[in-house]
């Protein structure tokens, strides 16, 4: 298995409610570390950008509100099998259907205001974390 880099984002939801740190803990109990994070609050700009992919879903603009709602914690997770680690530890999209101990499972609002946000490939972890942390030299 390869040591791999994947993008997270804690999302609205999970900052307004403290969660950061629980979402953190999860994370680590995975083997994943955390090699870099900051809070910000997206510009409709930037989620706009960001979920570019889903521009055509009836859910898009609801999402962009969503997203820019409130401070996120936008991270990069680094370890073996990262991308599929840490979408594995998030759980499904909806909550509802998530397994029991994962991040959604336990912390997620709903479909929508789910916690969290993981990369679905390791292309898509490439841009994304460099859509956020161009600007340093992650050490690993
Ligand atoms: P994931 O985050 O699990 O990769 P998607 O890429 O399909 O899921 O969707 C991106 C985000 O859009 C989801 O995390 C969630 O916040 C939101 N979303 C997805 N599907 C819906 C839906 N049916 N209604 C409202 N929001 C949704
Ligand atoms: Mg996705």
């Amino acid at each position: 298995m390869a040591i791999e880099r994947t993008f997270s984002i804690i999302k609205p939801d999970a900052t307004r409610r403290n969660l950061t740190g629980a979402i953190n803990k999860k994370i680590e109990e995975t083997g994943l570390h955390i090699v870099a994070q900051k809070r910000l609050h997206l510009t409709t700009d930037q989620a706009q950008k960001f979920y570019e992919v889903h521009k055509e879903r009836p859910f898009y603009n609801d999402l962009v509100t969503f997203m820019t709602s409130g401070p996120v914690v936008v991270q990069v997770l680094e370890g073996e099998n990262a991308v599929a680690t840490y979408r594995d530890v998030m759980g499904a999209t909806d909550p509802a259907n998530a397994d029991a101990g994962t991040i959604r499972a336990e912390y997620a609002e709903g479909i929508e205001a789910n916690s969290v946000h993981g990369s679905d490939s390791q292309d898509n972890a490439e841009i994304e974390v460099d859509f956020f942390f161009s600007d340093i030299e992650l050490v690993g």
